[in-house]
């Protein structure tokens, strides 16, 4: 959930929470209020209808009494004059007076109506002297509703006759219908029966009867109050009822409930609608705060996602509060990390860098052992050939010797000549495998002192006089008289004069020439090996001063040899600060050079 998400939960709960509570008791209290006062205005309004319905009742009673009283003391003329006007002055309210004498008869009538009532109640009643009043019943005459009031018309405490009045009830039931019950409403009077003496609807009076009534079943009982009930038609009321015990009648007013609580909905409806708008308020306000809130949180959300990717731009500080100061913090912190990450990066750059070349020369090492790997097969192979054919030779002189047939001294000499010829090679060869083992262990001693080259030179000369005698190979000397001396190691630069030279003989024909040359180059001398031989194509010069390397394998075998020579040459002319160099092309001789340090210098 988003941190806008909770804050705009977190307002709505904050504001909606505590705004509902008011609304809700407020609501609540007024509506209690407007109940209690229509309640109280109904049950007013029923009680003052009830209080105007006796005040009507009372005056018809009065004029009755008061009629009674004047008909006992008047003569009959007068009192027929005096009934007529008295009807006509209220008008609408007396509809009849008529005088019945004591066997029932009507002796005069307003209406100027005959006939007897003497089985009628009211005139039974009255005629034991006392007013009576009638239920309300349908006029014979009107066909409305109408009461009869009786009483007695007395002269000297002696009934002499009976005065009856009709009276109409349509003037009471615009007393009552002056209550207000609204367009819903429903006003009406009901007798001790529960059949119906007052409706608005005057057809349904004294031919409808209601009982299924609260209020008709409280009125009834003789109650009088107010209530909430479902009336018999079966809707919401408000109810009020008002009990005439003079008469019998209950009064009841009944009001639609919803139309009474018009205010109560309405103030429902105002209330839903401040709810409503404060929410909305509320949440359009939470929107924003929020947002505002946020907004550098989710700066600083990009900007850690920049960081991530390494692309960080700076966050713009939009506030001075705590959010602001982060902001601040984060910005140092990512700059630095950064630069950390900069700096780790040319790092490993850097050891990237050295673990490949670390690499290339584990792979260079790698070469250099199965290099040495197939020295060592070339070695085992050479060396084993090479130690064969001199023990061969030695084994077959010696086994020529042990035979008895021989006895020839010359044979013997050959023989024995073989054999320390042999020896001698086996000797030079394993010499040369030490010699060079110590140059490449570095463990070679040299003895640097003033060398004239002739002397040196003369020693290589005379070691292979016999063998270029015997391949009749002519070797010249250019050795100028004055040239320097030199700063070397004696021995060991005849051993490389020895080599040079031999090589050149192994590889000139018969017949060929040799030249063994040295002059002063500045501050060295410049040796010279040339000879007129096979030569060695381009491409082997650089091969022939490693170990065990021939060109030609089986010129090996004819010449002899262990490849070792110019590596151990090479070896000590480099001990002297130079380097023997090669020129040569195959069938065209080779030329071996190097110079050496002048003594002094
Ligand atoms: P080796 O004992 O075979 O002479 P070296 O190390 O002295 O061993 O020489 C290596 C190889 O170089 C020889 O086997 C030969 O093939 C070649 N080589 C050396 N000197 C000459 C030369 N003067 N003319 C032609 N080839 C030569």
């Amino acid at each position: 959930m988003s941190i806008r998400f909770e804050l705009i939960i977190f307002f709505l709960i904050i504001s909606v929470l505590p705004l509902s509570a008011v609304v809700y008791i407020s609501y609540d209290h007024s509506k209690v209020a407007i109940r209690d006062s229509v309640m109280t205005n109904l049950l007013v309004a029923t009680e003052n209808t009830g209080r105007a319905i006796d005040d009507w009742m009372a005056a018809r009673r009065d004029d009755i009494r008061i009629i009674s009283t004047i008909a006992g003391n008047t003569e009959k003329g007068k009192l027929q004059e005096y009934l007529y006007t008295f009807e006509n002055e209220h008008q609408g309210v007396y509809e009849e007076f008529f005088l019945l004498n004591s066997d029932g008869n009507i002796t005069f009538s307003t209406l100027n109506r005959t006939g007897n009532a003497g089985k009628e109640q009211y005139f039974i009643e009255a005629a034991q002297g006392k007013m009576y009043i009638s239920d309300v019943s349908l006029s014979g005459i009107t066909g409305l509703p109408e009461i009869i009031i009786t009483n007695p018309v007395k002269e000297n405490d002696t009934i002499t006759e009976i005065l009856c009045a009709r009276v109409s009830m349509e003037n009471l039931y615009t007393v009552i219908e002056s209550i207000d019950i609204g367009k819903l409403g429903e006003i009406f009077i009901v007798n001790n029966k529960g059949e119906l003496i007052f409706h608005q609807n005057r057809s349904k009076i004294l031919l409808e009867k209601i009982n299924n009534n609260f209020a008709v079943k409280e009125v009834t009982y003789e109650k009088r109050g107010v209530g909430e009930y479902i009336n018999y038609k079966g809707e919401a009321v408000l109810g009020s009822y008002y009990w005439l015990p003079l008469y019998r009648w209950g009064l009841i007013v009944e009001k639609n409930k919803n139309e009474a609580y018009t205010e109560v909905l309405s103030l429902e409806r105002l209330m839903v609608g401040i709810s409503i708008i404060a929410v909305f308020c509320v949440v359009i306000l939470a929107f924003f705060l929020s947002k505002r809130l946020t907004k550098p949180i989710k700066s600083l959300k990009d900007g850690a996602n920049g960081l991530v990717r390494g692309q960080f731009k700076t966050i713009s500080v939009s506030s001075s509060n705590e959010i602001g100061e982060l902001t601040e913090i984060f910005n140092q912190t990512a700059i630095e990390l950064l630069d950390i990450r900069k700096k780790l990066e040319t790092k490993i750059e850097i050891a990237n860098k050295d673990l490949e070349e670390k690499n290339r020369e584990l792979i260079d090492a790698n070469d250099e052992l199965k290099k040495l790997d197939s020295l060592k097969s070339d070695f085992i192979s050479l060396v084993s050939h090479e130690l064969k054919t001199p023990l061969s030779a030695i084994r077959t002189s010696a086994e020529f010797l042990e035979s008895e047939n021989i006895n020839a001294s010359l044979v013997d000499k050959e023989m024995l000549e073989n054999i320390i010829m042999s020896v001698d090679r086996l000797t030079r060869m394993v010499n040369d495998i030490l010699d060079l083992s110590k140059i490449e262990a570095g463990k070679m001693e040299y003895h640097f002192e003033q060398v004239n080259f002739h002397e040196i030179a003369k020693v290589a000369l005379e070691n292979i006089q016999p063998l270029a005698k015997k391949k009749n190979i002519k070797v010249s000397v250019d050795i100028p008289g004055n040239l320097s001396p030199i700063l070397g190691d004696r021995e060991k630069l005849i051993i490389v004069l020895n080599n040079l030279l031999s090589n050149a003989l192994k590889f000139t024909h018969n017949e060929g020439r040799i030249l063994l040359s040295a002059k002063d180059d500045q501050d060295n001398i410049m040796v010279r090996v040339e000879d007129n031989g096979i030569g060695m194509q381009n491409d082997k010069l650089v091969k022939i001063f490693d170990k065990f390397y021939q060109v030609d394998s089986t010129s090996r075998r004819k010449i002899g040899g262990s490849g070792l020579g110019l590596s151990i040459s090479s070896g000590i002319i480099k001990a002297h600060g130079s380097e023997i160099c090669v020129e040569s092309e195959p069938g065209g001789g080779s030329t071996f050079f190097f110079r050496l340090k002048t003594f002094g210098e």
